[in-house]
């Protein structure tokens, strides 16, 4: 079980959300959102390199570009439909859509083979 939202920051001031300020606080977790409803997909930590770098840039067969960074967990983010090893991206992995668990946007895609897996989130289309 993890632990909720960190301690309030009762200092006195009461009023105004104080988002920018506190990103640059070393000691606050930060957090990989939806960048459409805000939801928490990912964590930075849990950036993850495939083929020896954690972005990459992909056309798909609609000649859409895609530029998508891979995580070993994306908790917040959940597989739609089939999984599919047409076009994969990475060769040996077979590739499921995955929707914002908030939202459901499509978010990126999770890659599987065997027990490996990891998850590749459109850059676009998230914010940290
Ligand atoms: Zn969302």
């Amino acid at each position: 079980v993890e632990r909720g939202a960190e301690g309030d920051r009762s200092s006195g001031a009461p009023s105004e959300a104080t988002s920018a300020s506190t990103r640059d606080e070393a000691n606050t977790e930060r957090v990989v959102r939806c960048t459409a409803c805000g939801h928490t997909l990912a964590r930075p930590r849990d950036v993850f390199s495939v083929n020896g770098a954690s972005e990459h840039e992909f056309m798909n067969p609609s000649g859409m570009r895609f530029v998508v960074r891979c995580y070993s967990k994306a908790e917040g983010a959940r597989e739609s439909g089939e999984s599919s090893s047409v076009w994969t991206w990475f060769p040996g992995y077979a590739w499921t859509a995955l929707a914002c668990g908030g939202c459901a946007s499509h978010i990126g895609w999770s890659f599987r083979a065997d027990e490996r897996a990891f998850f590749a989130l459109i850059v676009d289309r998230i914010v940290d």
